[in-house]
């Protein structure tokens, strides 16, 4: 009998993380990198949100919390999702997790049996695919490209689903392509699904603020599709909050009650003073965050202009989050500096080595022609970082 179960051997780590922690190591042997594959902003935490987390210390929130989340922060969550998104839920539809991951793990516990098929649209976010498989539930990957802004197509859903389809999942903002999904698009999509009415949608919105054509659309305000979509959203990214991990759900009444369940079962409650500290962030008017992305949409412009400039890198415009997701097929087969790049992870971790910037493959996005370049990072070392990697690939 082997020391680990088959599950955990069957999971890759993380690549992001992967990225980062190699990243560290060559950093601790005083190499000077640039990292580019974190998906964090390089903000603080604004400090109105850490006074409301030094007031709830002060007041002595210690004690376990209600598992699905303190009423006044569900409350908050049903103002914000009422305010942001034109969406109406109730305190049973709304579950408070630690980190957006922990709602989208639940999800997958709690809708997949074995041999349930999720579509997702590559590339998708890292740890879509694992969280399915280690539900026993079946990734089907849908590879859309660079031409279509790296979206599914209404056709390529049609295409996609089987008498085994339970879900789709994909997340608008993307990460990693940084696309954002219209209304038109998103209609189209539910045309599809209205046909096949047992399919339910995972919406991910943890980058929903951080849109520079503004104008966010959730796939539960879509004609037809409150009743079979789960909305999730979070803090991490819009807030700079990744550390304190609170994700939120809105979710039809049963899906939440059984994400309660199992959260009740692995872990209870999020933690008491996040929670406290997420009540306030979430009943302020997102404009008070509205100068990170002012500056995540300079970045994005100055990214792309760099790339541009750079033989072999082909982009498209992300409308939001802050990545950009090149195409850099062009280098496979290729030796560069006497090390032959076949495929998108030799690419990357050539630019780690020779270029000391850190980014992530494609591969691990389900996209093996791209890398994800993240610019969570001053203006000063996205210069110095994308003239670095304009150097080793010349
Ligand atoms: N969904 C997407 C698309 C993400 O990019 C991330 C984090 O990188 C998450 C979910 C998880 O967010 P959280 O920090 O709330 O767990």
């Amino acid at each position: 009998m082997s020391l680990l179960s088959e599950r955990i051997m069957n999971m890759s780590t993380s690549a992001t993380l992967a990225m980062a922690a190699k990243a560290r190591e060559l950093k601790a042997e005083g190499k000077d990198i640039i990292g580019l594959s974190l998906g964090e902003p390089d903000f603080n935490t604004p400090d109105f949100i850490k006074e409301a987390a030094i007031q709830a210390i002060n007041e002595d929130y210690n004690s376990y919390t209600p598992v699905d989340g303190y009423v006044e922060l569900k409350q908050a969550v049903i103002t914000k999702f009422k305010r942001d998104n034109n969406l109406t839920y109730t305190l049973p539809q709304i579950v408070v997790s630690t980190g957006a991951k922990q709602c989208l793990y639940n999800v997958a516990m709690v809708m997949l049996n074995s041999g349930d098929e999720v579509i997702l649209p590559c590339p998708y976010w890292v740890s879509y695919s694992d969280i399915v498989k280690v539900s026993e539930g079946v990734p089907v990957e849908v590879a859309t490209s660079i031409e279509n802004d790296f979206k599914m197509t209404a056709a390529q859903l049609e295409a996609a689903i089987t008498p085994k389809t339970k879900m789709v999942w994909f997340s608008s903002p993307c990460n990693p392509s940084g696309s954002v999904y219209s209304r038109e698009e998103l209609e189209a999509l539910a045309e599809v699904l209205r046909k096949h009415p047992n399919i339910y949608v995972v919406s991910d919105e943890i980058y929903e603020h951080i849109n520079f054509i503004g104008g966010h659309v959730s796939m539960a305000e879509i004609d037809g599709m409150y009743d079979r979509t789960i909305t999730i959203n979070g803090v991490s990214k819009a807030f700079a909050m990744t550390g304190w991990r609170i994700g939120y759900l809105g979710a039809p009444e049963a899906i939440a009650r059984a994400c309660n369940k199992i959260q009740g079962q692995v872990t209870s409650g999020a933690n008491c003073i996040a929670q406290r500290a997420v009540i306030t962030a979430l009943n302020e008017s997102p404009s008070k965050v509205q100068f990170m992305i002012d500056e995540f949409k300079v970045r994005r412009d100055l990214v792309l202009d760099l790339l541009n400039d750079i033989d072999g890198f082909t982009t498209n415009t992300p409308e939001g989050a802050f990545y950009v997701f090149p195409n850099i097929s062009s280098f496979f087969g290729k030796t560069l500096k006497g090390k032959k790049i076949n495929n998108a992870t030799d690419f990357s971790l050539y630019l780690l080595e020779e270029a000391l910037v850190a980014t992530v493959t494609g591969e691990a996005f389900g996209n093996p022609n791209c890398i994800r370049i993240s610019y969570a990072a001053s203006q000063d070392q996205i210069i110095e970082a994308i003239k670095r990697i304009k150097e080793a690939v010349s």
